[in-house]
């Protein structure tokens, strides 16, 4: 139609939404998986399933000993994925050595950390001169992977998941879940799910679907709810099922396919990660996770001014004769630097 034709005239913003799109599709996405969980729980595998890449070609297994002394580590992988013409630049962000010591308390700190340093990074940056081209290295996503093992939920998974979830997005998944019947897996995941809501862990939620949503659609997102914690199964070879090439594992009694639906929500938790909500996993990263870090560090940096210039008032009306170094120390800690590089804002929040 063109505003001519005496039918009703418009603007052409309708197509806002596809160039929006077509921009962004050009960049290529970018997306950050964190994973996180016991060593040997098949995270690794679970993601080169997941990605259909081998992301862990160099990785080096640590022997026993050698885990003991262990720190946990970060480290970090990227991908260049193409699709369609589609491009996805993918970190994955992992934590060998967690709950690999001895004593494991705080351990889950360093990963704590590393998503600070991730927030305090872009903080940086948004305030710096090259603001166009700021490298985005937030964590959106991290996949806690929970032992089959145990019965529910273990002190070290309680402890990590609350240390983090006002961080990070956490998605919870039932690892190896060949290793339990299906009535296990059910009774599994309702135990954990009860844990999670009592000890006050705030997991990832998806967003709540409009009224007027169609009904496959509620029912899709009913399953996505009722499947947490995700029961996973990786694989790293494929297989001959009834004469079909699939990614699964091959047992004496049979196998288990990753994709298959009714052998576990694999399926599920890729359409979510990829599919249907890549992006508001990054948005709840945008706007609470960096948005509380953010605010968190005004609020000290601001504390931090008021005492500066509290301590600046009384020097001065002492009335002493010596000169007082007023400027910044020998040398400037780094909060110090944010401070003045931020101070505008600060000036702001005290109404100056
Ligand atoms: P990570 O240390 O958590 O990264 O664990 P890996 O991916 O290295 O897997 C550890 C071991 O578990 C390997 O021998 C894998 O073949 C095996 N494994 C991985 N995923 C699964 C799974 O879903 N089910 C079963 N039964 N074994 C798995």
């Amino acid at each position: 139609l063109d505003g001519n034709t005496g039918d009703k005239e418009y603007v052409g913003f309708a197509t806002l939404p596809n160039q929006v799109h077509r921009k962004s599709v050009k960049k290529g996405f970018d997306f950050t998986l964190m994973v996180a969980g016991e060593s040997g729980l098949g995270k690794s595998t679970l993601v080169n399933s997941l990605f259909l890449t081998d992301l862990y070609k160099d990785r080096k297994l640590l022997n026993a000993e050698e885990r003991i002394t262990q720190t946990v580590e970060i480290t970090k992988h990227t991908v260049d994925i193409e699709e369609k013409g589609v491009k996805l630049k993918l970190t994955i962000v992992d934590t060998p050595g967690f709950g690999d010591a001895i004593d494991n308390t705080e351990c889950w700190k360093s990963v704590a950390d590393y998503i600070d340093q991730q927030f305090e990074q872009y903080f940086r940056d948004e305030s710096g001169l090259n603001r166009k081209n700021i490298q985005d290295n937030r964590v959106h996503c991290c996949l806690y992977f929970i032992s089959p093992f145990g019965h529910g939920l273990r002190p070290l998974d309680v402890e990590f998941m609350k240390a983090l979830h006002e961080k990070v997005n956490i998605v919870p998944v039932l690892a190896k879940a060949d290793t339990l019947t299906p009535t296990e897996v059910q009774k599994k995941k309702i135990k954990i799910r009860e844990e999670i809501e009592q000890y006050g862990i705030k997991i990832y939620q998806f967003p709540d679907c409009d009224s007027d949503e169609d009904e496959e659609f509620k029912q899709q997102d009913l399953e996505l709810k009722e499947s947490i914690p995700f029961a996973v199964i990786g694989s790293n070879t494929v297989v001959e099922a009834k004469g079909k090439r699939v990614r699964g594992r091959l047992y004496p009694w049979g196998i288990v396919e990753v994709e298959n639906s009714a052998h576990c929500d694999f399926v599920k938790l890729r359409n979510m990660l990829v599919r249907t909500h890549m992006q508001d996993l990054k948005d709840v990263t945008r706007e609470t996770h960096y948005e509380n870090y953010r605010a968190q560090c005004i609020q000290s940096m601001t504390r931090m001014v008021v005492k500066e210039r509290n301590r600046n008032k009384l020097t001065r009306e002492s009335g002493t004769d010596f000169p007082i170094p007023m400027g910044p120390a020998v040398s400037e800690s780094e909060t110090e630097k944010l401070i003045r590089e931020k101070d505008e804002e600060v000036q702001h929040f005290l109404h100056l």
